[in-house]
């Protein structure tokens, strides 16, 4: 069980971001933001594949208008306006119904536009999330330090923080983000030591599917296994339903979901192997990406063979086993049935509905 960095609990719509509550995922919708009936399309897109939070770019006025539109459409999931420079927009976006803020309010100018935000945000009840990356840090700490060092990362956010403290507000989330991973954790680090509020964390432009995961895993893995970190975006160069997906299997694999989902145990194949495990996993789990689980934790094994198959693959909940040509199928590490090769998907996902449904 991991313990969580006890934190100051922030209502964002719906839900809470904080210590008391599950570690929350998040995306952004990456379809032009003019395009209202393609922005509608993938915000359901995404509150279909459990997205908790969902990110909007606002570049103008009328951009500002989908949060009213969105929640006149059913969509209950938190919608978060994303706001660079411009405090009009951040006040508009309030106005018509956004759950959050994203803005830095060093980039906002004159104390009393931030101060129209802050009092915007305050009657509505509405949190600001402050978001700081390697690119966003003053030029005058970039100086002190010598570059975007996780200490002038943590600095700038702490400032930022500052300047909404001063108007009263103290409704924050704060989030780091750096597309170098090492970065990226020890800048997180320091400002967990040194502040209570939630923090939103990930590897930014962190590169294709791939390379995005692989980046994000070790970045959040690292961090949240340690307790830190509320709230958290796989930021990948792809569909954003990626990212969720991507976002619940990190915290799957810590213990920090109870979504539910299946999961799969394949072993890496050998010498051994005589069937196409490969084909066969694939397969399956395209099959099986739409099934709901009703919050249930599934686990299929998909073993290359007989000798340590069942043994090793003993906790998943069924599976098969490669032998030449078929598959034996266990459920719990006991063997009950020889199954052809070409049916063994069939089986697969036979089972799985049989337990998802039940
Ligand atoms: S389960 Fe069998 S085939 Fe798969 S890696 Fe282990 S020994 Fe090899």
């Amino acid at each position: 069980m991991i313990e969580r960095r006890k934190t100051r609990q922030i209502k964002v719509g719906n839900i809470f971001i904080g210590s008391d509550h599950n570690v929350s995922v998040q995306s952004m919708v990456n379809v032009d933001s003019r395009d209202t009936e393609g922005v509608i399309s993938q915000i359901k897109d995404l509150e279909c594949a459990g997205c908790d939070v969902i990110r909007l770019a606002v570049p103008d006025e009328d951009s500002a208008h989908i949060f009213r539109i969105s929640k006149k459409s059913g969509i209950k999931t938190p919608l978060v306006a994303d706001i660079h420079f411009d405090y009009k927009l951040a006040v508009a976006s309030v106005k018509n119904g956004a759950d959050k803020i994203r803005i830095n309010p060093g980039n906002i100018g004159e104390p009393w536009k931030i101060k129209e935000v802050v009092e915007s945000c305050k009657s509505f009840g509405i949190p600001i999330r402050i978001g700081v990356n390697s690119g966003s840090v003053e030029k005058k700490l970039i100086e002190k330090y010598g570059g975007p060092t996780p200490e002038a990362l943590a600095e700038s956010a702490l400032n930022e923080a500052e300047i909404l403290e001063k108007f009263g507000f103290s409704d924050i989330i704060i989030s780091i983000k750096s597309s170098m991973v090492k970065s990226m954790i020890a800048a997180v680090e320091i400002i967990a030591s040194k502040s209570d509020y939630p923090l939103h964390i990930g590897v930014t432009e962190a590169g294709d599917e791939t390379d995005g995961i692989l980046k994000n895993s070790v970045g959040i893995g690292s961090l949240l296994s340690r307790g830190i970190g509320d709230t958290i975006r796989v930021s990948l160069t792809a569909d954003p339903v990626k990212e969720v997906r991507a976002g619940y299997k990190i915290l799957d694999s810590l213990g920090l979901s109870n979504r539910g989902g299946i999961d799969v145990v394949s072993c890496p194949t050998c010498g051994r192997t005589r069937i196409d495990i490969t084909k066969i996993v694939r397969e399956y789990k395209a099959a099986t990406a739409n099934i709901q689980t009703h919050g249930k934790k599934i686990t299929a094994a998909i073993m290359g063979c007989a000798v340590n198959g069942p043994g090793e693959a003993r906790e998943a909940d069924f599976g098969i086993a490669g032998g030449d040509g078929y598959g034996l199928f266990f459920v719990k590490g006991v063997p009950i049935e020889k199954i052809t090769e070409d049916k063994i998907v069939d089986k697969l996902i036979e089972e799985t509905i049989k337990l998802a449904g039940s």
